[in-house]
């Protein structure tokens, strides 16, 4: 999967292509690859990446996730080019991935064909929640979480028989998988095609079940799965396991499992994207004098200078103290605003020291009147 050929470039289209260029050229591309056509060595790898490219590109959706993101708006089972500085997917968590990371995706199981024969269809992808707390989200967690999917039958590989040899062509169908039905309509007479019933649309019927599944093809299997939640993960966000979401068809692969990620607020640290902001309450005289203070972040108290004359609502930045980006080793920062704290309960001594130093204010003022001030003021002497 290293070196992933552009979508563009697998199906033979610009970045300015219509639906209707990429649609013609992926139907003549897919129609040359197809496994049922082409027989030559590399022809399955081609129709796959020719799918994939189509199956992004005709989603206008997806296909403006590609143009600004690359691969990385996808997966692509873990190991595509576009994750490689993620090093949360290192290890025992392959088969963990960031999912649809920039929004919805949940159109997982509306491509499956509806109409006659219906070969090995990948099963519709499956989704659960799970809540973890801001501290989680900035440092990262990595969680055991227990699931039931249903497990392809290793004994029969998802076909449901005994043995290969009791996968026979159906008889009522006789291998197409679909019977005409004709039908009366205002129109005359219509033909028309549904599944056969007998074999579901597959065109095979099993002779003998497979004894370890009784020929469902599959079992319930509960297993708990490693989850890498990667440190940056933002609330709503998905994590994508492959393989784990609902059945296939046919023996299709299973769908993929989606986690959303639901992040509880903190009542201190607001997340802004990648930045966080605090409020701190300074006290008036240290924000008129300056002073070295101690300022919570999510990565533990740092020593933060208050400069000299600092205003209310003013807000002081600490470089690299927000959350991590998703994608790269660099960190948002952190927003402390100010908000200075009026002294209340003065005692005799403070109030007097303060009127002199208002004294010591207003004569200040004096100083820096006009001109004009200073002669209206001897006028009145
Ligand atoms: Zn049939
Ligand atoms: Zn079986």
């Amino acid at each position: 999967m290293a070196n992933k050929r552009d979508y563009y470039e697998v199906l033979g289209v610009s970045k300015t292509a219509s639906d209707e260029e990429i649609k013609s050229n992926y139907r003549k591309l897919a129609k040359k690859y197809h496994p049922d056509l082409n027989k030559e060595p590399g022809a399955e790898e081609k129709f796959k990446e020719v799918q994939e490219a189509y199956d992004v590109l005709s989603d206008p959706n997806k296909r403006a996730k590609y143009d600004q993101f690359g691969f990385a708006a996808f997966d692509s089972n873990g190991g595509a080019s576009g994750f490689n500085g993620f090093d949360g997917f290192q290890g025992g968590f392959q088969d963990v991935d960031l999912g649809d990371i920039f929004g919805s995706f949940f159109g997982g199981g509306s491509r499956r064909q509806s109409s006659q024969r219906t070969g090995p269809i990948k099963g519709n992808d499956s989704f659960i929640s799970i809540k973890i707390s801001f501290m989680d989200a900035v440092n990262g967690k990595k969680i055991e979480l227990p699931i039931t999917f249903d497990e392809t039958c290793p004994n029969c590989n998802g076909t449901g028989a005994q043995t290969p040899n009791d996968v026979v062509t159906c008889s009522n169908c006789k291998g197409t998988g679909y019977v005409r039905q004709r039908t009366q309509t205002i129109f005359g007479s219509m033909e028309t095609q549904k599944p056969c019933p007998t074999c579901g649309g597959s065109g095979k019927t099993i002779k003998n079940k497979c004894v370890a599944c009784n020929g469902k093809g599959y079992r319930k299997t509960k297993t708990k799965i490693d989850v890498n939640i990667p440190a940056g993960i933002n609330d709503g966000q998905q994590l994508r396991v492959a393989g784990k979401g609902e059945r296939g068809i046919n023996g299709g692969p299973n769908g993929d499992l989606y986690i959303e990620i639901n992040i509880t607020k903190d009542t201190f640290f607001k997340r802004e994207g990648k930045d966080i902001h605090i409020e701190l309450p300074i006290d008036m005289i240290s924000a008129s004098l300056g002073a070295i203070i101690t300022v919570p972040t999510v990565y533990g108290d740092v020593e933060m200078t208050i400069p000299e004359g600092t205003q209310n609502g003013q807000i002081l930045k600490l470089k690299s103290k927000g959350m991590k980006d998703l994608r790269s080793p660099i960190y948002g920062d952190q927003y402390v605003h100010i908000k200075i704290e009026t002294p209340k309960n003065l005692n005799a001594e403070q109030k007097e020291l303060l009127k002199k130093f208002q004294e010591i204010e207003l004569g200040k003022k004096n100083k820096n009147d006009s001109f004009f001030d200073k002669i209206k003021k001897s006028f009145k002497k």
